[in-house]
This record gives structure tokens, C-alpha cells and sequence, in this order.
């Protein structure tokens, strides 16, 4: 059976066995200082099917490690890519809101750049194509470039042209032969996923027009502070970027962070838009998160100490009340199984005893098991015919809740909402 998981279970002994070696940092290469450790943990996207409830399972350290130099918040443990986006179950377009997002950043780069019909644009991590479009009503020719095989058919199937690909300097220069530069090059949700960062940097300063622009969505570190998401944490998202880190990255490559947005999406996420140095005015929003990151003091270590008591404190809290929901005979469901929902989980030991089951709406999910707690994910529709109606659902896809709450309550379901 070629299961990636089981296929690639002596990696994780070798760097277990390599435990003493210092982590370094994936921007600066300085030594790092190790931060929350949620445990050794299954790839959280990995759903299992029925069949691999019978196999070994195969689980990655995930701890957190900060660098004192450049201030990235960063994975200790880097799983092989091969390993995670064999077979990826997501899909971004599955709620109204992620693809509003998506398609805001095609909208605003050919508003404010003036993109049109003889301009040329790439989606790193373009997933099922729901940013890519987003360009369509503007007639600029766009490539998406993904390593995860289904969304990319689906997004080929409508139309969508996209690679079926890790993007990297390689694939960037057989863009450029092809196609030519892109003045537009998007990477949304997926920046910090990428192992290889050199390469990506190195793609992307090649792939880039000279008065092109690069923007980035990414999950904000500042808001995972202050919010205590810890569930943001997963196998994937090797790096929790900040300003600082991310100013970092890019001057290293002759390029500039010339603009920044914060927004709610992803539970908290940062926009940054960069370009080749001096190319773009510089705007006082950068200055201003600089201000906003040191008043916070985001790169203290004594924050990343208080942030770890959080996180046990909120850990605490949420099986204190299933428990007690437990005790009195209640029944629990989940909603949503996204990475998160693994990661809150497999830290909280919330299994199949406390958790009869996990709704979702994406397809490729439904009919498997949350990786190492096994509890089965079943389609959104059970939660309403359910002959035993739950008397309790934990929100693991609690970023969506203004989208999701209101269209349960909606369909039936009266029980209590309770937030990881
Ligand atoms: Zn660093």
C-alpha cells in the first residue's frame, strides 16, 4: 500500500534520533529557541480513509521555535512535502467568504496597478482556481502553479489553467520561456507551506516584471498571539509570519514590502505586497504594523512564554467543558474538519468517546476519519437528520462562524456553539 503516511515513517525516527541537533531559522539560519509544543501529531489534512483505521500512523513533532534575529515564528519539524500534498482533501472555494477573499486580491492588484488583457499573472498555491477567477473579468491571462493532483483537476476542468506542480526557481523559468514575466504573481494561504524558500524566493525575483507586484494572504503571528489560535498551528504552515520576518526575507532578494494589510480572514492574516526594491512608493502602513508589532512586543520571549500559558489555559477550558457536557449525557458533535480541527483534537485528546462525529461540506473529506483521533466526518446534512439531535457542536472552523452559525441555526440545529 502506498500510503504516504506509513511510506514515510523512518524519517520522522531519523530526525527524532537528531533531537540534540539546534533548529535553525528557515529565513536567517540563526539558532533558534524552542516555544509551545503541542506534541507529536498526525498531518492534520491527511483524513484517513476507513481501510487505513487498521494501519500504523505515523505522527511529526509539532513545536514551535522562535528565531532572537529575524523573529520568525517557525515548525521545528518540517514533514517531506511528498508526504503532505500526495493527496491534499482541500479546496478553497468551499465557503462564501474564502472566495470573496480570493477573488478581492485579483480586483485590487488590476484596480490599483491597472492590469488588463496584455498583462500576465501566477497563483502560487492556486489550489481549485478560485483566485484565478478573480482575473477573469479583467482579460488578464493568468497560470495557476499546485502540487495537490484533485484540486488542480477540478480547477483544469473549469478552465483554470493550472500546473500540476511544486512552484520553484525551475518551474518559474519555464513560466518565463513560455508565457514571459508576470506583473502579477499571488500566493494566498500557501507562502508559508513551502519547504524550499530559497527557490520560491529565487522564482519569484525571476518570474516578477520589473514594476511587477507580489502579494501574499497569510495567517498573521500577531493575531495567533493575541487571539490564542494555537489550532493555526499545523504541519503545513511551517512559518508564522510577521512583518519583521517577512521584511527580513524579502530584502534578502533585492525586494521591498511596500504595503500591508491586516484582515479577518483566516482567523486574523496579514497582506503583504512587495515588489523589486524602489519599484513601488512605500506606504506608511508598513511603518505603522512596525509601530503595532514592538507596542505588542511580538519578538519577546517572555510574550511566547505567556502565549504557551494561554494556550494550556484555553486547552483546559475546552475539554473542562466536554467533560461536563459528558457527565451529564450530552452528545457532541464537531463542525468543520479543517487542518485545525486535527490539531485542536489530537492536543486536547478529544476522540471518538467525546466526539460522535464532524460535519464538513467539502467532498473530498466526507466519508473519512480526523487523523489520529478517528472520528468519522460526515456530510453537513447528517447534523439535520440526525434521528438523536447533538446537543453540543465545537466550532472547529470558528473563522467562518458569522458564514456557518447563522445557516445551522437556520436548518435546525439548536445546540450550543462552543469555540475551540
Ligand atoms: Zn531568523
Amino acid at each position: 500500500m502506498s500510503d504516504p503516511v506509513t511510506r514515510h515513517a523512518p524519517l520522522a525516527g531519523r530526525a527524532a534520533s537528531r533531537r540534540a541537533e539546534p533548529v535553525r531559522c528557515q529565513i536567517c539560519d540563526s539558532v533558534t529557541r524552542p516555544g509551545l509544543d503541542l506534541g507529536h501529531q498526525p498531518v492534520g489534512d491527511l483524513v484517513l480513509s476507513e481501510a487505513q483505521l487498521g494501519e500504523p500512523e505515523t505522527r511529526y513533532p509539532m513545536q514551535l521555535f522562535h528565531c532572537g534575529d529575524c523573529g520568525l515564528c517557525q515548525l521545528g519539524y518540517i514533514v517531506p512535502p511528498e508526504v503532505v500534498y500526495r493527496e491534499f482533501p482541500f479546496v478553497s472555494g468551499t465557503t462564501q467568504t474564502a472566495t470573496r477573499h480570493l477573488q478581492s486580491l485579483p480586483a485590487r492588484l488590476a484596480e490599483q496597478f491597472g492590469l488588463g488583457a496584455d498583462d500576465f499573472a501566477v497563483d502560487i498555491g492556486s489550489n481549485d482556481g478560485t483566485l484565478l477567477a478573480g482575473w477573469i473579468p479583467y482579460g488578464v491571462a493568468f497560470l495557476g502553479v499546485d502540487p495537490a493532483g484533485d484540486p488542480v483537476r477540478i480547477a483544469n476542468e473549469r478552465g483554470l489553467r493550472t500546473w500540476h506542480a511544486f512552484f520553484d526557481d525551475d518551474i518559474a523559468a519555464q513560466i518565463v520561456e513560455r508565457f514571459g514575466r508576470a506583473r502579477a504573481i499571488t500566493a494566498c494561504g500557501c507562502f508559508a507551506h513551502i519547504a524550499a524558500l530559497d527557490s520560491l524566493m529565487r522564482g519569484i525575483v525571476h518570474l516578477l516584471t520589473p514594476d511587477g507586484v507580489f502579494a501574499s494572504d497569510n495567517q498573521y503571528w500577531l493575531d495567533m498571539v493575541e487571539r490564542v489560535h494555537y489550532d493555526n498551528v499545523f504541519h503545513q504552515h511551517l512559518r508564522n509570519y510577521s512583518l519583521r520576518p517577512i521584511e527580513r526575507l524579502f530584502e534578502r532578494y533585492g525586494l521591498e514590502v511596500f504595503d500591508v494589510e491586516r484582515s479577518e480572514v483566516y482567523g486574523g492574516s496579514i497582506r503583504f505586497y512587495a515588489g523589486h526594491r524602489g519599484a513601488h512608493p512605500v506606504h506608511a502602513n508598513v511603518e505603522r504594523l512596525r509601530d503595532v508589532e514592538a507596542r505588542a512586543r511580538l519578538y519577546d520571549p517572555e510574550t511566547h512564554e505567556r502565549w504557551c500559558a494561554a494556550v494550556e489555559r484555553r486547552r483546559d477550558q475546552l475539554f473542562g467543558r466536554v467533560f461536563d457536557l459528558k457527565r451529564e449525557q450530552k452528545k457532541i458533535i464537531g463542525i468543520g474538519a479543517p487542518a485545525k480541527a486535527s490539531t485542536v483534537s489530537n492536543f486536547c485528546g478529544l476522540g471518538r468517546q467525546w466526539i460522535d462525529y464532524i460535519t464538513e461540506v467539502n467532498p473530498l473529506r466526507i466519508g473519512s476519519y480526523l487523523p489520529g483521533v478517528h472520528v468519522p466526518i460526515v456530510d453537513e446534512q447528517w447534523l439535520f437528520e440526525d434521528p438523536v439531535a447533538p446537543d453540543a457542536g465545537i466550532l472547529f472552523s470558528w473563522n467562518y462562524y458569522s458564514e456557518i452559525v447563522p445557516k445551522l441555526r437556520q436548518h435546525g440545529f439548536h445546540g450550543e456553539v462552543i469555540v475551540p
